[in-house]
């Protein structure tokens, strides 16, 4: 019997995650990028495994979101994750009075929280701001972002997933009843043309989504919100440390390998291709950093760079939901054969995976269930080492 056949465009980890689980659903599926993997913003993330803490007072769905797929995550790809958990961390009044409605919030979501005095704190992580007046420990955690997408990859190409790499999605083509059918690319390498078929399409280019639906005439689902993180040079403290606050712009700090990184902030923008690194913004990090971790203030920075939130919803900056929406475009347009993804974080991919493949999977009439919460993935190694 033949397999009905998915194209997917976007090697981030929405679309790697996505790929493996059609690839267990028994689809015949095609991930088509037009750099490599993680060439997005997937490449250039944070690497927080969110515990929900940072969502659970004002965006509890995120929250939630972010506690489960965080939990399934350190099972089923527990290689590429440090479970080293996270400091929240008081140094100011305005902190001492976040702090009660940040406990019970977490409470309400479901988020395990522990209490440490200052001074464990401080014994826990010497390099922290010394005037800490309040510390609570919440299951954070922190993952390699290039590894997290390579081990989805890499099972999904085992399952049977075809990776086109270097190859841009120019257009989609589509029947004469308005239905997408296929795409038209470039391949980058061989700079010659294509036309690829499919049963469906699966738009998971994150903030680049609005590009490939206006494809179609169709208006952008989402709104690219921009973020800047400065890495560095020496691995300062073993957990991700946050500001016990409303979130804001650069109070976050993770270990990362034998860095430190900070960030991150959050503001609108048009086109995911461009975004400028800013003076001002370099500076927010070092000074909201060093609030966290004085010893940044005198440290070396290693890299700067800038990555794309792929946002839904209505709001701009911080003020937008971290939720994720799937689109069937033949709901709410009219168009067949045609799937968006976008929204959501790198902590809940293959939660957005599995509605997605939900979607894909009730348009062709698979009625395979998802397995993904049970797959443990292979290591990211395999990608390379056992191309299909
Ligand atoms: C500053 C910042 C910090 C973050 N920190 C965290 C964090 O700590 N923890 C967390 O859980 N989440 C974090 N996130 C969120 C997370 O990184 C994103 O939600 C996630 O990377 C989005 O993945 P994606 O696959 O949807 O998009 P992307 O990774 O951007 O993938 C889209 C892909 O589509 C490809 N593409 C685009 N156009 C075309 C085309 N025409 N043809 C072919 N391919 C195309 C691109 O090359 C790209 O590879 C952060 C985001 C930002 C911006």
């Amino acid at each position: 019997m033949t397999k009905p056949k998915v194209l997917i465009i976007g090697a981030g980890f929405t679309g790697v995650a996505t790929a493996h689980d059609l690839a267990l659903r028994g689809c015949d599926v095609t991930v088509v990028e037009r750099g490599d993997i993680c060439n997005g913003t997937s490449g250039r993330t944070h690497g927080l495994l969110h515990s929900g803490g940072r969502y659970a007072v004002k965006d509890k769905e995120s929250a939630i979101e972010c506690i489960d797929e965080n939990t399934i995550l350190r099972k089923i790809v527990p290689q590429v994750i440090e479970p080293n958990g996270g400091l929240f961390i008081a140094i100011d009044e305005g902190d001492l009075a976040y702090a009660d409605q940040f406990i019970a919030s977490c409470e309400e979501c479901h988020i395990s929280l522990h209490e440490l005095t200052p001074q464990k704190a401080l014994q826990l992580e010497p390099n922290i701001n010394p005037n800490v007046l309040r510390a609570l420990i919440i299951p954070d955690g922190t993952f390699d972002p290039l590894r997290l997408a390579l081990a989805f990859a890499a099972t999904a190409r085992h399952n049977g997933a075809q990776f086109c790499m270097y190859t841009e999605v120019e257009g989609l083509l589509m029947d004469g009843k308005g239905s997408v059918i296929g795409l038209k690319t470039l391949d980058r390498a061989s700079n010659s043309r294509h036309e690829l078929y499919a049963d469906v399409v699966v738009n998971a280019t994150g903030a680049w989504a609005g590009q490939i639906t206006g494809m179609a005439g169709l208006d952008a689902p989402v709104k690219p919100t921009p973020g800047i993180m400065v890495a560095y040079d020496q691995r300062f403290v073993q957990r991700a440390v946050n500001r016990l606050n409303v979130p804001g712009d650069g109070d976050i700090v993770l270990p990362q390998r034998r860095m430190v990184v900070v960030g991150t902030t959050s503001f609108d923008a048009e086109n995911p291709d461009y975004i400028p690194v800013t003076e001002d913004q370099i500076k927010i990090m070092l000074d909201r950093g060093s609030d966290l971790i004085p010893a940044i203030r005198n440290a070396k920075p290693r890299g700067i760079y800038m990555a794309t939130r792929p946002l839904v919803g209505g709001g701009s900056g911080r003020s937008i939901a971290r939720t994720f929406k799937c689109y069937d475009h033949k709901e709410s347009h009219g168009i067949d054969g045609f799937v968006t993804i976008t929204g959501g974080k790198a902590t809940t991919l293959r939660a957005m995976a599995e509605k997605t493949a939900d979607m894909v999977c009730s348009k062709l009439g698979v009625s395979t269930p998802c397995v993904t919460k049970e797959t443990l993935l292979l290591s990211y190694r395999q990608y390379y080492t056992n191309p299909n």
